[in-house]
Protein backbone atom coordinates (compact mmCIF):
# COMPACT_ATOMS: atom_id res chain seq x y z
CA UNK A 1 0.00 0.00 0.00
CA UNK A 2 1.34 3.32 -0.89
CA UNK A 3 2.72 5.51 2.08
CA UNK A 4 1.73 9.22 2.41
CA UNK A 5 4.15 10.88 4.84
CA UNK A 6 3.48 14.16 6.01
CA UNK A 7 6.00 17.37 6.58
CA UNK A 8 7.12 17.87 9.75
CA UNK A 9 4.25 19.07 12.23
CA UNK A 10 1.52 18.83 9.06
CA UNK A 11 0.04 15.50 11.18
CA UNK A 12 -1.56 17.84 14.07
CA UNK A 13 -5.10 18.30 11.89
CA UNK A 14 -5.37 14.49 11.49
CA UNK A 15 -4.64 14.17 15.02
CA UNK A 16 -7.90 16.28 15.93
CA UNK A 17 -9.75 13.61 13.68
CA UNK A 18 -10.00 16.15 10.50
CA UNK A 19 -10.82 14.07 7.67
CA UNK A 20 -8.58 16.10 5.17
CA UNK A 21 -5.01 15.67 3.82
CA UNK A 22 -4.32 18.78 1.69
CA UNK A 23 -1.36 18.09 -1.49
CA UNK A 24 0.41 21.06 0.44
CA UNK A 25 1.10 18.97 3.42
CA UNK A 26 2.72 16.33 2.01
CA UNK A 27 6.50 15.73 1.59
CA UNK A 28 6.77 12.08 0.04
CA UNK A 29 4.86 9.73 -1.88
CA UNK A 30 6.40 6.42 -1.54
CA UNK A 31 4.86 4.03 -4.42
CA UNK A 32 2.76 4.89 -7.38
CA UNK A 33 -1.06 5.24 -6.05
CA UNK A 34 -3.43 5.36 -8.23
CA UNK A 35 -6.99 7.88 -8.01
CA UNK A 36 -8.89 6.23 -6.09
CA UNK A 37 -6.31 3.61 -4.24
CA UNK A 38 -6.32 3.30 -0.17
CA UNK A 39 -3.24 4.59 1.28
CA UNK A 40 -1.56 4.96 4.56
CA UNK A 41 -0.76 8.41 6.20
CA UNK A 42 2.32 8.82 8.33
CA UNK A 43 3.67 11.59 9.97
CA UNK A 44 7.49 12.63 9.29
CA UNK A 45 8.65 10.73 12.27
CA UNK A 46 6.64 7.73 11.05
CA UNK A 47 3.82 7.38 13.03
CA UNK A 48 0.88 5.79 11.48
CA UNK A 49 -1.97 8.33 11.04
CA UNK A 50 -4.82 7.50 8.85
CA UNK A 51 -6.21 5.23 6.34
CA UNK A 52 -7.75 7.01 3.47
CA UNK A 53 -8.88 7.56 -0.86
CA UNK A 54 -6.20 8.90 -2.49
CA UNK A 55 -7.01 11.70 -5.27
CA UNK A 56 -4.84 13.95 -7.45
CA UNK A 57 -6.02 17.63 -6.41
CA UNK A 58 -6.00 19.74 -3.30
CA UNK A 59 -7.44 17.61 -1.38
CA UNK A 60 -5.05 14.62 -1.58
CA UNK A 61 -6.35 11.76 0.96
CA UNK A 62 -10.28 11.79 2.42
CA UNK A 63 -9.28 9.52 5.47
CA UNK A 64 -11.63 6.50 6.06
CA UNK A 65 -10.19 5.83 9.54
CA UNK A 66 -8.28 6.99 11.87
CA UNK A 67 -7.91 3.27 13.36
CA UNK A 68 -6.24 -0.07 12.16
CA UNK A 69 -9.61 -0.86 11.00
CA UNK A 70 -8.86 -3.36 7.46
CA UNK A 71 -10.04 -0.97 5.37
CA UNK A 72 -9.93 -3.41 2.40
CA UNK A 73 -12.29 -5.47 3.92
CA UNK A 74 -15.93 -6.18 2.96
CA UNK A 75 -16.89 -5.78 7.03
CA UNK A 76 -15.75 -2.23 6.56
CA UNK A 77 -18.26 -0.84 4.40
CA UNK A 78 -21.03 -3.06 6.46
CA UNK A 79 -19.81 -1.52 9.41
CA UNK A 80 -19.77 2.05 7.99
CA UNK A 81 -23.25 1.93 6.84
CA UNK A 82 -24.68 0.31 9.71
CA UNK A 83 -23.03 3.07 12.05
CA UNK A 84 -24.88 5.61 9.77
CA UNK A 85 -28.47 3.58 9.73
CA UNK A 86 -27.71 3.88 14.02
CA UNK A 87 -27.80 7.62 13.68
CA UNK A 88 -30.60 7.62 11.62
CA UNK A 89 -32.87 5.15 13.99
CA UNK A 90 -31.82 7.41 16.53
CA UNK A 91 -33.38 10.37 14.88
CA UNK A 92 -36.32 8.43 14.98
CA UNK A 93 -36.36 8.36 11.16
CA UNK A 94 -35.42 4.63 10.47
CA UNK A 95 -38.39 2.91 11.64
CA UNK A 96 -40.20 0.98 9.09
CA UNK A 97 -43.97 1.88 8.82
CA UNK A 98 -43.68 5.76 10.18
CA UNK A 99 -44.60 8.90 8.76
CA UNK A 100 -41.59 9.21 7.03
CA UNK A 101 -39.48 6.88 4.97
CA UNK A 102 -37.25 8.91 3.45
CA UNK A 103 -33.49 9.80 4.89
CA UNK A 104 -29.95 10.56 4.33
CA UNK A 105 -28.23 7.44 4.95
CA UNK A 106 -25.06 8.50 4.32
CA UNK A 107 -24.02 12.48 4.69
CA UNK A 108 -20.48 11.99 3.19
CA UNK A 109 -17.79 13.43 6.19
CA UNK A 110 -21.13 13.58 8.62
CA UNK A 111 -20.45 9.52 8.39
CA UNK A 112 -16.96 9.29 8.24
CA UNK A 113 -17.37 8.63 4.54
CA UNK A 114 -16.43 11.82 2.82
CA UNK A 115 -16.81 11.98 -0.30
CA UNK A 116 -19.87 9.75 -0.33
CA UNK A 117 -24.14 10.46 -0.40
CA UNK A 118 -26.27 8.30 -0.76
CA UNK A 119 -30.22 8.86 0.05
CA UNK A 120 -32.66 6.28 0.93
CA UNK A 121 -36.59 6.78 -0.79
CA UNK A 122 -38.15 3.68 1.41
CA UNK A 123 -36.03 1.15 0.64
CA UNK A 124 -34.27 2.27 -2.72
CA UNK A 125 -31.18 3.88 -2.08
CA UNK A 126 -29.85 6.39 -4.58
CA UNK A 127 -25.82 6.93 -4.28
CA UNK A 128 -23.65 10.18 -5.12
CA UNK A 129 -19.40 9.38 -5.28
CA UNK A 130 -17.88 12.86 -5.46
CA UNK A 131 -14.29 10.99 -5.18
CA UNK A 132 -12.23 8.76 -6.86
CA UNK A 133 -12.08 6.23 -4.14
CA UNK A 134 -16.04 6.05 -3.56
CA UNK A 135 -16.90 5.74 -7.17
CA UNK A 136 -14.26 2.98 -7.39
CA UNK A 137 -15.77 1.42 -4.04
CA UNK A 138 -19.38 1.40 -5.44
CA UNK A 139 -19.79 -2.51 -5.74
CA UNK A 140 -18.72 -3.33 -2.16
CA UNK A 141 -20.93 -0.52 -0.99
CA UNK A 142 -24.05 -2.28 -2.34
CA UNK A 143 -22.79 -5.61 -1.14
CA UNK A 144 -22.94 -3.85 2.12
CA UNK A 145 -26.41 -1.95 1.70
CA UNK A 146 -27.82 -5.43 0.67
CA UNK A 147 -26.14 -6.89 3.96
CA UNK A 148 -27.61 -4.45 5.92
CA UNK A 149 -30.85 -3.45 4.15
CA UNK A 150 -31.86 -7.70 3.77
CA UNK A 151 -35.10 -7.63 2.26
CA UNK A 152 -36.07 -4.08 2.87
CA UNK A 153 -33.40 -3.11 -0.02
CA UNK A 154 -35.42 -2.79 -3.47
CA UNK A 155 -32.78 -1.17 -5.24
CA UNK A 156 -29.50 0.75 -5.46
CA UNK A 157 -29.04 3.18 -7.93
CA UNK A 158 -25.31 4.86 -8.74
CA UNK A 159 -26.27 8.97 -9.80
CA UNK A 160 -22.38 9.54 -9.45
CA UNK A 161 -21.74 10.52 -13.43
CA UNK A 162 -22.51 14.24 -12.61
CA UNK A 163 -20.76 14.18 -9.44
CA UNK A 164 -17.60 12.02 -9.46
CA UNK A 165 -14.15 13.64 -10.10
CA UNK A 166 -12.85 12.15 -13.26
CA UNK A 167 -12.41 14.41 -16.40
CA UNK A 168 -13.73 14.08 -19.39
CA UNK A 169 -12.26 11.01 -21.85
CA UNK A 170 -14.36 8.54 -18.76
CA UNK A 171 -17.87 8.36 -20.01
CA UNK A 172 -19.89 7.68 -16.91
CA UNK A 173 -23.21 6.10 -17.10
CA UNK A 174 -25.77 6.42 -14.34
CA UNK A 175 -27.52 3.19 -13.43
CA UNK A 176 -28.86 0.28 -10.90
CA UNK A 177 -25.78 -1.81 -8.94
CA UNK A 178 -28.78 -3.83 -7.80
CA UNK A 179 -32.82 -4.33 -8.13
CA UNK A 180 -34.99 -6.55 -6.65
CA UNK A 181 -37.17 -9.35 -9.07
CA UNK A 182 -39.63 -7.28 -7.98
CA UNK A 183 -38.85 -3.55 -8.54
CA UNK A 184 -38.89 -2.39 -11.75
CA UNK A 185 -39.48 1.45 -11.43
CA UNK A 186 -37.38 4.62 -11.86
CA UNK A 187 -39.36 6.49 -9.24
CA UNK A 188 -41.68 5.95 -6.51
CA UNK A 189 -43.71 7.51 -3.60
CA UNK A 190 -42.31 8.21 -0.18
CA UNK A 191 -43.81 9.71 2.78
CA UNK A 192 -42.19 12.47 4.42
CA UNK A 193 -44.27 13.73 7.98
CA UNK A 194 -47.22 12.00 6.21
CA UNK A 195 -47.07 13.79 3.11
CA UNK A 196 -46.68 12.08 -0.27
CA UNK A 197 -44.32 12.73 -3.09
CA UNK A 198 -43.07 11.41 -5.73
CA UNK A 199 -39.43 10.79 -6.52
CA UNK A 200 -37.82 10.25 -9.62
CA UNK A 201 -33.85 9.45 -9.28
CA UNK A 202 -33.40 9.19 -12.83
CA UNK A 203 -34.77 13.02 -14.30
CA UNK A 204 -35.06 14.35 -11.02
CA UNK A 205 -32.17 17.24 -9.20
CA UNK A 206 -29.44 15.59 -6.84
CA UNK A 207 -30.70 12.29 -5.91
CA UNK A 208 -34.56 13.03 -6.84
CA UNK A 209 -35.63 14.95 -3.70
CA UNK A 210 -33.89 17.66 -0.80
CA UNK A 211 -34.46 15.60 1.92
CA UNK A 212 -32.42 18.70 3.53
CA UNK A 213 -35.88 20.43 4.09
CA UNK A 214 -37.81 17.70 5.93
CA UNK A 215 -38.11 19.78 9.52
CA UNK A 216 -38.35 23.19 7.89
CA UNK A 217 -40.94 21.54 6.11
CA UNK A 218 -42.67 20.98 8.91
CA UNK A 219 -42.15 23.82 10.42
CA UNK A 220 -43.80 25.31 7.62
CA UNK A 221 -46.98 23.05 7.58
CA UNK A 222 -46.98 24.93 11.48
CA UNK A 223 -46.90 28.27 10.47
CA UNK A 224 -49.37 27.87 6.95
CA UNK A 225 -52.62 27.37 8.36
CA UNK A 226 -55.11 30.50 6.96
CA UNK A 227 -51.97 32.03 4.91
CA UNK A 228 -52.00 33.27 1.26
CA UNK A 229 -48.54 31.35 0.68
CA UNK A 230 -45.94 32.06 -2.45
CA UNK A 231 -43.18 29.39 -2.97
CA UNK A 232 -40.55 30.05 -5.26
CA UNK A 233 -37.88 27.74 -6.16
CA UNK A 234 -40.18 25.44 -5.22
CA UNK A 235 -38.91 22.08 -7.01
CA UNK A 236 -41.57 19.22 -6.75
CA UNK A 237 -43.36 21.30 -4.17
CA UNK A 238 -42.14 20.00 -0.73
CA UNK A 239 -43.05 23.21 1.06
CA UNK A 240 -46.16 23.53 -1.19
CA UNK A 241 -47.54 20.50 -0.44
CA UNK A 242 -46.39 20.90 3.63
CA UNK A 243 -48.13 24.00 3.49
CA UNK A 244 -51.52 22.72 2.09
CA UNK A 245 -51.59 20.38 4.66
CA UNK A 246 -50.99 22.81 7.46
CA UNK A 247 -54.21 24.50 5.68
CA UNK A 248 -53.37 27.63 4.11
CA UNK A 249 -55.54 28.80 1.88
CA UNK A 250 -54.03 28.95 -1.31
CA UNK A 251 -50.14 28.34 -2.64
CA UNK A 252 -48.61 29.48 -5.61
CA UNK A 253 -45.48 27.61 -6.48
CA UNK A 254 -43.06 28.57 -8.97
CA UNK A 255 -39.67 27.21 -10.38
CA UNK A 256 -37.66 27.90 -13.47
CA UNK A 257 -37.32 24.21 -14.38
CA UNK A 258 -40.47 22.67 -16.27
CA UNK A 259 -39.95 19.24 -14.86
CA UNK A 260 -39.91 20.41 -11.45
CA UNK A 261 -43.22 21.80 -12.47
CA UNK A 262 -44.45 19.09 -13.70
CA UNK A 263 -44.12 17.26 -10.74
CA UNK A 264 -45.40 19.94 -8.45
CA UNK A 265 -48.48 18.93 -10.39
CA UNK A 266 -48.30 15.03 -9.61
CA UNK A 267 -47.61 15.82 -5.81
CA UNK A 268 -50.19 17.91 -5.61
CA UNK A 269 -52.88 15.06 -7.06
CA UNK A 270 -50.90 12.79 -4.69
CA UNK A 271 -52.31 14.59 -1.91
CA UNK A 272 -56.00 15.16 -2.91
CA UNK A 273 -55.13 18.97 -3.91
CA UNK A 274 -56.45 20.63 -6.99
CA UNK A 275 -55.91 24.01 -8.67
CA UNK A 276 -58.55 25.52 -6.57
CA UNK A 277 -55.64 25.52 -3.90
CA UNK A 278 -52.83 25.36 -5.67
CA UNK A 279 -50.99 26.82 -9.48
CA UNK A 280 -48.01 25.91 -10.44
CA UNK A 281 -46.22 28.64 -12.06
CA UNK A 282 -43.15 27.96 -14.71
CA UNK A 283 -40.62 31.16 -14.23
CA UNK A 284 -37.60 32.21 -13.10
CA UNK A 285 -38.53 33.48 -9.45
CA UNK A 286 -36.58 36.13 -9.03
CA UNK A 287 -38.09 38.49 -12.12
CA UNK A 288 -41.69 37.01 -10.97
CA UNK A 289 -41.65 38.11 -7.39
CA UNK A 290 -40.70 41.45 -8.61
CA UNK A 291 -44.55 41.89 -10.39
CA UNK A 292 -45.98 40.29 -7.40
CA UNK A 293 -48.25 42.81 -5.77
CA UNK A 294 -47.53 43.57 -2.29
CA UNK A 295 -49.76 41.93 0.17
CA UNK A 296 -50.90 39.22 -1.78
CA UNK A 297 -48.71 36.24 0.48
CA UNK A 298 -48.40 36.48 4.15
CA UNK A 299 -46.45 33.49 3.93
CA UNK A 300 -43.27 33.48 1.55
CA UNK A 301 -40.50 30.39 0.82
CA UNK A 302 -37.26 31.61 -0.96
CA UNK A 303 -34.98 28.47 -1.39
CA UNK A 304 -32.67 29.45 -4.10
CA UNK A 305 -30.02 26.78 -5.82
CA UNK A 306 -26.62 27.49 -3.83
CA UNK A 307 -25.19 31.69 -5.02
CA UNK A 308 -21.88 30.28 -4.21
CA UNK A 309 -20.57 27.29 -5.23
CA UNK A 310 -16.86 28.37 -4.34
CA UNK A 311 -14.88 31.28 -1.74
CA UNK A 312 -14.58 33.96 -5.08
CA UNK A 313 -18.35 33.54 -5.70
CA UNK A 314 -18.83 34.90 -1.99
CA UNK A 315 -19.34 38.65 -2.66
CA UNK A 316 -21.69 38.32 -5.42
CA UNK A 317 -23.83 35.73 -4.03
CA UNK A 318 -23.69 37.83 -0.67
CA UNK A 319 -25.33 41.00 -2.59
CA UNK A 320 -27.56 38.10 -4.40
CA UNK A 321 -29.10 36.88 -1.16
CA UNK A 322 -30.08 40.73 0.21
CA UNK A 323 -31.92 41.91 -3.16
CA UNK A 324 -33.58 38.54 -3.43
CA UNK A 325 -34.57 38.62 0.36
CA UNK A 326 -34.80 43.09 -0.09
CA UNK A 327 -37.69 42.04 -2.68
CA UNK A 328 -39.55 39.55 -0.52
CA UNK A 329 -39.32 41.19 2.89
CA UNK A 330 -40.87 44.52 0.95
CA UNK A 331 -43.95 42.11 -0.85
CA UNK A 332 -45.16 40.02 2.14
CA UNK A 333 -48.01 41.13 3.94
CA UNK A 334 -48.22 42.71 7.17
CA UNK A 335 -47.79 40.32 10.25
CA UNK A 336 -46.41 38.11 7.12
CA UNK A 337 -43.76 35.64 7.46
CA UNK A 338 -40.51 34.74 5.29
CA UNK A 339 -38.82 31.35 5.58
CA UNK A 340 -35.70 32.42 3.94
CA UNK A 341 -32.60 29.81 3.01
CA UNK A 342 -29.04 29.43 1.62
CA UNK A 343 -27.12 26.23 0.91
CA UNK A 344 -23.82 27.90 -0.07
CA UNK A 345 -21.80 26.27 2.31
CA UNK A 346 -19.07 28.80 1.83
CA UNK A 347 -21.59 31.32 2.84
CA UNK A 348 -21.49 31.14 6.49
CA UNK A 349 -24.60 31.71 8.85
CA UNK A 350 -23.49 34.68 10.18
CA UNK A 351 -22.40 36.41 6.93
CA UNK A 352 -26.26 34.57 5.73
CA UNK A 353 -27.86 36.61 8.83
CA UNK A 354 -26.39 39.89 7.75
CA UNK A 355 -27.10 40.05 4.22
CA UNK A 356 -30.93 39.30 5.05
CA UNK A 357 -30.20 41.87 7.58
CA UNK A 358 -29.01 44.48 4.94
CA UNK A 359 -32.32 43.40 3.01
CA UNK A 360 -34.55 44.34 6.06
CA UNK A 361 -32.92 47.68 6.64
CA UNK A 362 -33.10 48.32 2.94
CA UNK A 363 -36.75 47.86 3.12
CA UNK A 364 -36.90 50.70 6.05
CA UNK A 365 -40.05 47.33 7.73
CA UNK A 366 -39.76 46.01 11.17
CA UNK A 367 -38.56 42.96 11.17
CA UNK A 368 -38.16 39.90 13.75
CA UNK A 369 -36.10 36.33 13.70
CA UNK A 370 -38.70 34.16 15.16
CA UNK A 371 -36.84 30.93 14.22
CA UNK A 372 -33.31 30.30 13.14
CA UNK A 373 -33.04 27.39 10.50
CA UNK A 374 -30.70 24.36 9.98
CA UNK A 375 -29.70 21.40 8.05
CA UNK A 376 -31.61 18.16 9.60
CA UNK A 377 -30.42 15.34 11.99
CA UNK A 378 -29.24 12.98 8.95
CA UNK A 379 -27.04 15.86 7.36
CA UNK A 380 -25.20 15.47 10.26
CA UNK A 381 -21.88 17.84 10.85
CA UNK A 382 -18.86 15.89 12.25
CA UNK A 383 -17.14 18.39 14.65
CA UNK A 384 -14.10 17.61 13.47
CA UNK A 385 -15.21 19.07 9.78
CA UNK A 386 -17.17 22.05 10.91
CA UNK A 387 -17.15 22.65 6.84
CA UNK A 388 -20.10 20.44 6.36
CA UNK A 389 -22.35 22.74 7.65
CA UNK A 390 -24.33 24.11 4.78
CA UNK A 391 -27.86 24.94 5.39
CA UNK A 392 -28.91 27.92 6.66
CA UNK A 393 -31.85 29.75 7.09
CA UNK A 394 -34.51 32.20 9.59
CA UNK A 395 -37.87 32.77 9.74
CA UNK A 396 -38.86 36.29 9.84
CA UNK A 397 -41.89 38.21 10.81
CA UNK A 398 -42.47 41.10 9.27
CA UNK A 399 -44.51 44.02 10.70
N1 LIG B 1 -37.37 24.07 -1.89
C1 LIG B 1 -37.13 22.90 -2.71
C2 LIG B 1 -35.70 22.77 -3.15
C3 LIG B 1 -35.17 23.94 -3.96
S1 LIG B 1 -33.77 23.55 -4.92
C4 LIG B 1 -37.63 21.65 -1.98
O1 LIG B 1 -38.03 21.74 -0.80
O2 LIG B 1 -37.63 20.58 -2.57
C5 LIG B 1 -33.65 24.96 -5.92
C6 LIG B 1 -34.65 25.04 -7.05
O3 LIG B 1 -34.48 26.31 -7.68
C7 LIG B 1 -34.49 24.01 -8.16
O4 LIG B 1 -35.72 23.32 -8.32
C8 LIG B 1 -34.19 24.83 -9.43
O5 LIG B 1 -34.85 24.32 -10.58
C9 LIG B 1 -34.77 26.17 -9.07
N2 LIG B 1 -34.21 27.35 -9.72
C10 LIG B 1 -32.91 27.63 -10.00
N3 LIG B 1 -32.80 28.89 -10.50
C11 LIG B 1 -34.05 29.40 -10.54
C12 LIG B 1 -34.60 30.65 -10.93
N4 LIG B 1 -33.85 31.64 -11.36
N5 LIG B 1 -35.94 30.84 -10.81
C13 LIG B 1 -36.74 29.85 -10.37
N6 LIG B 1 -36.27 28.65 -9.97
C14 LIG B 1 -34.95 28.43 -10.05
Amino acid sequence: MTKIILKKGREESLKRFHPWVFSGAIAQVVGNPSEGDVVGVFSHEGEFLAHGHYQIGSIAVRVLTFGGEDVMSPDFWKNMISRALKVRTAAGLAAEGGKTNCFRLVHGEGDCLPGLVIDFYDGVCVLQAHSAGMFRSKSEICEALKAVFGDRLKAVYDKSSGTAPFKAGLDLVDGYLYKAPSFSDDEQVVLESGNKYFVNWTEGQKTGFFLDQRENRSLVGRYSSGRNVLNLFCYTGGFSVSALSGGAVHVDSVDSSAKAIAMVSRNMSLNGYDDSVHSEICADAIEWLRNVPEDKYDLIIVDPPAFAKHRGALGNALRAYQRLNASAISKVASGGLVFTFSCSQVVDKEAFALAVFSAAAATGRQVRILDRLNQPADHAVNIYHPEGEYLKGLLLYVE
